[in-house]
């Protein structure tokens, strides 16, 4: 463990390898340059492509940031736009904003922001938030500028309005053949583009080249997505170069993306370190734990005594999980005659972080390893930071709570997640961890091992695209896919969102 720095206060290569950019002022967003006081260091260096690309980004997003000259010129297509206007003009600044779903929780935002960025960083656009987002809860990532879409954007008051079927969503304009290739001459100003994971055939021409072409010209590119989308991008062969320059380490797109943009503000980053501080910086080796409990998610096809076995079943996986993997010791429950108990002194004390939005699993393991000693010896000491018993993905202090929690997640050296679930997903990917899924116990109610190693620390795009652009028809795009943790769906995801 010699590449931790725990309680110093001098971050090591706090530029993260070159990944962030020097130019902020250190107190207005403390975990930007401290993150490395307590977290290891990545073995995976972002390439310098990568960096440069950043670089840039960042002078772009300079240029035609909000309220700079060239922004004012295209926001004004927006409010007189006439179809002989030259829009497609290649001077014209051109974006990606970023829309607010509102049931989508922090996981699934966190996602969807980084995919939107890396969609905004290769087809040469900037991304701008819409500040209804949980965005509020991050530092400003581009130095000497905002990421923050203006309140006087003029569509605005349209956002709550697009949907599929909304006259400016690229899927109805090619259903209804709006558009098609007369935009070369006059793009529109906008286009919706529905990238939801309910997104119909129509919406998923998104990740075909020949309409990616189509979308080039247009000015303003109004994003609302739930997912990972980026395993798609590496498929589409306008991309694919590009990405392996950036990324020669495939899986680790959201590692570096997302240590690029995720800096909690100092608020949230106060909930973290003194959580960290207080209750894990001790021990000598922390296990992170995330329950996504299924009995809090409201699945309505189960009755409470159904919910209440799959909350054992999930917990009996947990511990065979921590067990078998040698995460965690097993306790002796009968001390009277165990010569166990003998053993040689073991001093080692190990920390487990539980987050679950509720504190039964919690409160077993707690009290089992309260009451019991190990075999090992090993003292184990579980802490919880918060239950907060449902999902209230509007309310600004229970998402401040979600990425606290997430953060400390991605600080754990060790880590135990759910399946399916985003919140898992943005912590392994900002620690740069591969984390033991437990089996799921609604699908996978029969399987034999508790929990299973995953293939790698990307998060996996839940819902991919079934339409072949070639063949214009659907099919199962996870055959043709060689990217970490691309999967196709296996179970409905009908609690989230
Ligand atoms: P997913 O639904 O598991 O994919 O993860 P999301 O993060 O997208 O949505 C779940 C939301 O429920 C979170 O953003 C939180 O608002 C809440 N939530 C779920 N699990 C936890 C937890 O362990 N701790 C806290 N504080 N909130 C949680």
């Amino acid at each position: 463990r010699d590449s931790y720095a725990h309680t110093s206060d001098k971050p090591k290569d706090k530029l993260l390898g070159g990944l962030l950019s020097p130019g902020f002022n250190e107190p207005s967003c403390l975990s930007r340059y401290r993150s490395t006081i307590y977290r290891k260091l990545s073995p995976h260096k972002p390439s310098p492509y990568l960096i440069s690309k950043l670089r840039n980004y960042e002078s772009l997003h300079k240029q035609c940031g909000p309220h700079t000259k060239s922004y004012n010129a295209t926001v004004n297509l927006l409010r007189h736009h006439h179809p002989s206007h030259d829009i497609s003009n290649n001077s014209t600044c051109k974006y990606v904003v970023h829309l607010f779903y509102g049931h989508s929780g922090f996981g699934n935002r966190m996602l969807s922001l980084v995919s939107n960025f890396l969609f905004a960083v290769l087809t040469n656009r900037l991304l701008l938030v819409d500040q209804g987002d949980h965005t509020a809860l991050l530092c400003e990532p581009f130095p000497d500028t905002t990421w923050a879409l203006p309140l006087d954007f003029p569509l605005r008051d349209q956002f709550d309005r697009f949907d599929p079927n909304h006259s400016h969503c690229y899927g109805n304009m090619m259903r209804n053949k709006t558009v098609e290739l007369s935009m070369d001459d006059s793009p529109p100003p906008f286009v919706y583009l529905n990238l939801v994971h309910d997104f119909n055939k129509h919406d998923q021409r998104f990740f075909c080249d020949r309409d990616q072409n189509i979308m080039k010209k247009v000015p303003w590119l109004l994003s609302r997505s739930t997912q990972y989308y980026i395993p798609s991008l590496f498929l589409m062969p306008s991309f694919e170069k590009e990405l392996k320059k950036l990324f020669p380490e495939k899986e680790t797109v959201f590692h570096h993306l997302g240590r690029y943009l995720v800096h909690p503000t100092n608020e949230v980053w106060g909930l973290i370190t003194r959580y960290y501080e207080t209750y894990l910086a001790k021990s000598d080796e922390r296990i992170g734990i995330q329950i996504r409990d299924f009995s809090s998610a409201g699945l309505p096809f189960l009755n409470s005594k159904e919910l209440a076995s799959l909350e054992t079943i999930f917990m009996d996986r947990i511990l065979d999980c921590s067990v078998q993997e040698n995460l965690l010791p097993k306790v002796i429950t009968n001390t009277q005659n165990s010569s166990a108990l003998n053993a040689t002194r073991n001093t080692k004390a190990k920390s487990v972080l539980v987050t679950s939005l509720i504190s039964w699993y919690f409160e077993k393991l707690r009290n089992m390893y309260r009451d019991n000693p190990t075999i090992t010896g090993e003292s184990v000491t579980v802490f919880q930071p918060s239950h907060e018993e449902s999902q209230q993905s509007n309310n600004a202090q229970h998402n401040m709570k979600a990425l606290a929690e997430i953060y400390l997640l991605s600080l754990m050296d060790e880590l135990i997640t759910s399946p399916w679930s985003t919140f898992g997903y943005v912590a392994q990917g900002l620690g740069g961890l591969r984390p033991w899924i437990l089996s799921n116990p609604l699908s996978e109610m029969d399987s034999d091992s508790p929990c299973r190693r995953a293939t790698s620390m990307e998060p996996c795009f839940h819902y991919p695209p079934s339409y072949d652009c070639e063949a214009k028809i659907v099919i199962d795009t996870g055959a043709r896919v060689h990217q970490p943790n691309h999967h196709t769906k296996g179970l409905a995801k009908s609690r989230d969102f």
